[in-house]
């Protein structure tokens, strides 16, 4: 009898909507740093040494992100940027003049560089600062932190998680992803959606396979069979357009210009969110009027037919601004930001406003992360002091999505970002998820305060969207319309789909799997029961 265990299913959270089976090439973790430790040479000595370890990561980092496009060459050249950042090395410094050694000092300010902001509020690319750490300390060691990924035959990567550095080596011969930690909403999660890798991240079970053991990744259901016997993928809803239109608007999320070209390319009927920070990430002083005005006019010339959400700057840990007058440590998002960077703010909707004008597009604009109907006040205001663009909030925090009423007479419109309310609602780092399920959108509370957001919205008469990676899901995407969601914005390498969806139900089999959803006793349990019942409905 054979020994070979067939049949085994692992599971995690899925990403994408196709299968692929694979043998699995499992990725060692990369060597461990030395510990901590005080340093035998002269703090002068120490100060040189580092000062010459990152200048040589930040080259590499320029290296890799020049020959990467898209997400992952914008937050290549950010990271570039941070390495040397002034705060950061100033800290460093401090730590090399108490005796500490170069990488210990260096890995010491990265981790109070980010420690107040752990608990506060979770981001997306919040290991990226670790990695940087972990790079400039492992250059100091003299330890390799390059992970082989193949290029050549059909391999299913596992691995413990992925950094920009893995990602970028991304080849046809990657056809699946298996991380042992992360999130939905997690960096391996953000690029193989975009890639359309098929993945299942957060399988802890993961860390048992071994090399040239077949797996099938099942994004669909949310697992990863080994060597699968009896067991096969699970079926995607097999959708047929039966409606000449999607029953709500579907837009597409964007955050570069060539992100703008897949948007046009999609299908989408506008832009429902415009992601503002790449064109001041890098930036080391406040681009100019013109330099602001020509970008937006870019990417408002280009984008698919239809309204254009733009989100002024979302400031975050991830996504620091170099020349903001808050210090790097003590910046936060939503309103604190926007009252201590005000003047930065109205600069960017004057030429937000400068470009609309140019372009005659319908170009809407909200704000991040607000609190509560003043702080959005606040925000409106300031707008409408400015310009006469339509004005609105994202709804990412429990607060404001509890208060939507009122916002009656406040605002034109409200986007619900699913991403940072989930990590709100459950208390969850979005970045490191403890728990990730409690972060999968098929949690029956998120789909009942959507629901609750969205009626009061239509109450207050307030269009109401969402833009959070949730709406990317196609068979999600129907329970949010028959939620009373008015229009959803995606992924662009989700439009298709989601459009397609959307086209295959009228709003009362919508609206039947929104209370399904809602009624459900688990994440798991909503999204069974939403698949069988439009599987049925689809057969009726
Ligand atoms: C969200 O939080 O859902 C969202 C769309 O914003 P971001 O992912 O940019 O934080
Ligand atoms: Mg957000």
């Amino acid at each position: 009898m054979s020994d070979v265990r067939t049949d085994v299913v692992l599971s995690g959270i899925g990403v994408g909507l196709n299968a692929a089976t694979a043998p699995a090439f499992v990725v060692a973790t990369a060597q461990t740093l030395p510990p901590y430790r005080m340093s035998d040479l002269a703090p002068r000595e120490e100060t040189a040494r580092l000062a010459a370890s990152v200048l040589k990561v930040q080259l590499s980092l320029q290296g890799v992100a020049a020959e990467s496009n898209g997400e992952a060459r914008e937050v290549l050249e950010a990271l570039a940027e941070i390495v040397a950042d002034d705060v950061l090395v100033a800290s460093a410094q401090e730590f090399i003049d108490q005796g500490w050694s170069a990488a210990s000092a260096f890995g010491k300010a990265v981790s109070n560089f980010i420690a107040p902001l752990v608990k506060e509020e979770a981001s997306e690319r919040f290991d990226d600062f670790e990695w940087l750490s972990q790079l400039v300390q492992a250059d100091l060691a003299g330890i390799s932190t390059v992970r082989e990924l193949p290029t050549e035959g059909r391999w299913v990567l596992v691995i413990d998680d992925l950094t920009p550095a893995d990602t970028v080596q991304f080849t046809d011969a990657i056809v699946g992803v298996v991380t042992i930690k992360g999130g939905p909403t997690s960096h391996a999660s953000i690029i193989c959606a975009a890639r359309g890798i098929p993945a299942v991240v957060a399988c802890a079970e993961a860390a048992d396979v071994s090399t040239g053991e077949t797996l099938l990744v099942d994004p669909l259901g949310g697992r990863v069979l080994v060597n699968p016997f009896d067991l096969e993928a699970s079926a995607a809803i097999p959708f047929s357009a039966r409606l000449p239109e999607p029953l709500i608007a579907v837009r597409a999320n964007v955050g570069s210009v060539q992100d703008v070209e897949a948007a046009r390319l999609s299908g989408a009927s506008g832009v429902g969110l415009l992601r503002t920070e790449f064109l001041f990430m890098d930036a080391q002083t406040e681009p100019t009027h013109e330099a602001q005005v020509a970008h937006y006019r870019t990417i408002f010339e280009s984008s698919p037919a239809g309204p254009i959400l733009v989100r002024t700057l979302d400031v975050a840990i991830d996504k620091p601004l170099m020349f903001a007058q808050s210090s790097l440590e003590e910046q936060d998002r939503g309103y604190r930001f926007l009252v201590d960077n005000r003047g930065v703010i109205e600069r960017q909707l004057d030429a937000i406003s400068a470009a609309q004008k140019i372009t005659g597009r319908e170009v809407w604009v909200m704000a991040p992360m607000l609190a509560s109907s003043e702080q959005v006040r606040y925000f409106t205001e300031l707008v409408r002091a400015r310009c006469k663009l339509r004005v609105g909030a994202m709804i990412e925090l429990v607060s404001l999505a509890q208060t939507v009423d009122e916002l009656a007479g406040i605002v034109d419109f409200v986007s619900i970002g699913t991403n940072d309310l989930s990590q709100d609602l459950f208390g969850v780092d979005r970045n490191s998820p403890t728990d990730p399920d409690l972060l999968d959108h098929w949690q029956p509370l998120l789909i009942q305060l959507i629901g609750r957001v969205a009626t009061a919205s239509r109450n207050a008469s307030i269009d109401c969207s969402v833009c959070g990676s949730a709406a990317s899901d196609p068979t999600f995407a129907v329970v949010l319309a028959g939620l009373g969601v008015g229009s959803v914005s995606c992924a662009p390498a989700a439009v298709a789909n989601v459009r397609a969806s959307l086209m295959s139900f009228e709003s009362v089999a919508a609206a039947r799997a929104a209370s399904i959803a809602a009624d459900a006793e688990s994440n798991v349990a909503a999204k069974l029961a939403v698949q069988t019942f439009l599987n049925q409905s689809l057969a009726r």
